[in-house]
């Protein structure tokens, strides 16, 4: 048996912690099976290796950047492979290129691209537990790049698929998923088995306890995941290939996102071309658009909203003053004070009125809605930032998600 095991942040925030963790890990070894840790930086060190940056340079380089952000990662991947070998253990730590993680190159947000096990394969045959850097791989051109954040669980994921783990446990500060964001809504409930595709959408949506990317791995490959807590021994979520939820819940899940922008451009020409212009320039620009709304026509203006990450709305912006004139816009506008809140489950596809459920309960909580969106599995509405905790636990209570557990 082969168990990949990963620590974030506040599970190696200090050196106790990293002792305790260290404690974990050598009894599953010691339990006869094989076991790859991956690692998070400690607590807020890639947050503040990010501030200290900007002390430096209000544009710093993306290369540099990763070059700096990726120490975090090695600085906790060595602490812990010295605090397993303080337990007798025999522990090796490991970078990402060390560890054999090639990715397509694209600083501070790379994709991995191929794992070569065969350095952890020899570590592991002969008795070490390779303690492995998440976060991080190595690019075409030899550069260290960075996963973008929360990207250790992606890291994880793509070692156990490389190596054909039977398992791949993330540890972190919650024993499991929830029916919402414990720290928003105390009341929400832990799910105990959840598909990969609700996963997916819920970690998408903003539900940052897996990072997308990781659950699209795990899909991909077929990789059992259990998210747990790494401060006590309560069973986690498993995610895997049929959730036990589906079809049984309408809603399994409430996720909320912050991280999000809204660009307005009005008075465009309503003419075949309009939306291509608009979007191939802001896709030149390597900008990720999430949501877009057309409105109706009125004397052949339309009016064009679209949403996008914070980071990249100085992007946006730009291409908006770019493509102004030839799209006949009569001018633009942004909004960076709004959040998004979606709900999500496999099973509201077969349910009319989830939507209608949804609405009355954002107008009951008195929260406007500026913009909707839907797929089969999910509804997300942007409102304004402030509103969006009481959205979330308005939701909550709506779908009756706090009795989740207990039905
Ligand atoms: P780590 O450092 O271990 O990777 P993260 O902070 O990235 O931890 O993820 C864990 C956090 O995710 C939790 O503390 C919780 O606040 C947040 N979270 C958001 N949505 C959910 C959810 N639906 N279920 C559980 N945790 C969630
Ligand atoms: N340390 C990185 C971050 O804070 C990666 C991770 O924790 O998964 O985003
Ligand atoms: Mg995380």
């Amino acid at each position: 048996m082969l168990f990949v095991q990963k620590f974030g942040g506040s599970s190696v925030g200090d050196p106790e912690r990293i002792k305790r963790v260290a404690e974990r890990v050598w009894r599953t070894r010691q339990t006869g099976k094989e076991v790859v840790v991956v690692v998070s930086a400690m607590g807020d060190t890639t947050d503040d290796l990010i501030a200290l940056a900007g002390e430096i340079s209000g544009e710093p380089a993306a290369r540099e950047m990763d070059q700096l952000l990726s120490t975090g990662e090695q600085v906790s991947s060595a602490l812990l492979a010295l605090a397993l070998q303080r337990l007798g253990a025999e522990a090796v730590s490991l970078t990402g290129q060390q560890a054999g993680i090639f990715t397509d190159g694209a600083y501070g947000k790379a994709a991995i691209s191929r794992i070569d096990p065969v350095r952890l394969r020899e570590e592991i045959a002969g008795g070490k537990i390779p303690v492995v850097a998440g976060f991080q791989g190595v690019g075409p051109g030899g550069d260290i790049t960075t996963l973008g954040r929360g990207g250790s669980d992606t890291t994880a994921v793509a070692v156990a698929a490389g190596l054909g783990a039977d398992c791949c446990e993330i540890y972190t500060d919650v024993d499991g998923v929830y029916t919402a964001d414990p720290r928003l809504v105390p009341e929400a409930s832990k799910i105990p088995v959840i598909s990969y595709d609700e996963m997916l959408e819920l970690a998408s949506l903003g539900a940052v306890v897996l990072h997308p990317r990781s659950v699209e791995l795990a899909k991909m490959f077929g990789v059992q995941l259990i998210v747990r807590s790494s401060f006590n021994d309560n069973p986690g979520t498993i995610v895997k290939g049929d959730g036990g939820m589906e079809k049984a819940y309408m809603v399994s899940g409430v996720a909320h996102d912050l991280n999000v922008a809204k660009v307005g451009l009005f008075d465009v020409m309503d003419q075949p071309g309009i939306a291509h212009r608009l979007f191939a320039a802001l896709a030149a620009e390597k900008v990720n658009v999430d949501m877009i709304i057309q409105g109706a026509t009125r004397d052949g203006r339309n009016d064009i909203a679209f949403t996008v990450s914070r980071d990249d709305l100085k992007k946006a912006l730009a291409v908006a003053e770019g493509v102004k004139e030839t799209i006949g816009a009569k001018g633009y506008t942004y909004d960076d004070q709004v959040g998004k809140v979606s709900i999500v489950g496999a099973g509201m596809i077969t349910r009319p009125g989830v939507a209608a459920a949804m609405f009355e309960a954002l107008s009951t909580a008195g929260v406007n809605i500026e913009m909707i969106s839907t797929s089969e599995i999910k509804i997300s509405c942007i409102i304004k930032e402030t509103e969006v905790a009481r959205a979330v636990k308005a939701l909550h209570d709506k779908f009756g998600l706090a009795e989740l557990s207990d039905t």
